[in-house]
């Protein structure tokens, strides 16, 4: 939704606004399990659609989204649900992510 210019902001808003920063920094990223915070630009809290950009339309509503930190978010990029798994149970199995 487009910004509305001018809109007012009042203290509770910044107030409720850090509140609920803070709500999502409490979630560890759903991939790596590490905390998330916003002061830090690897861990940033962001919304990962689970299907890549090119398989939306063939798999229909199934655009699940879920939380995790931005350096998971990039890593995954476009890669298939599939293919992220694997990547994923790999750095579980190890503690490292796969080159
Ligand atoms: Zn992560």
């Amino acid at each position: 939704m487009p910004e509305e210019a001018g809109a007012s902001v009042t203290q509770r808003d910044y107030d409720a606004a850090w509140m609920l920063e803070l709500m999502a920094e409490l979630m560890p990223c759903a991939y790596c399990r590490m905390p998330m915070n916003y002061r830090e630009p690897k861990r940033h809290p962001t919304r990962d659609h689970i299907w890549p950009k090119a398989m939306r339309s063939t798999v229909g509503n199934r655009t699940g989204k879920l939380w995790c930190c931005q350096e998971c978010n990039s890593r995954k990029a476009d890669k298939t649900p599939s293919e992220w798994l694997a990547m994923l149970r790999a750095r579980h199995e190890t503690g490292k992510w796969p080159s």
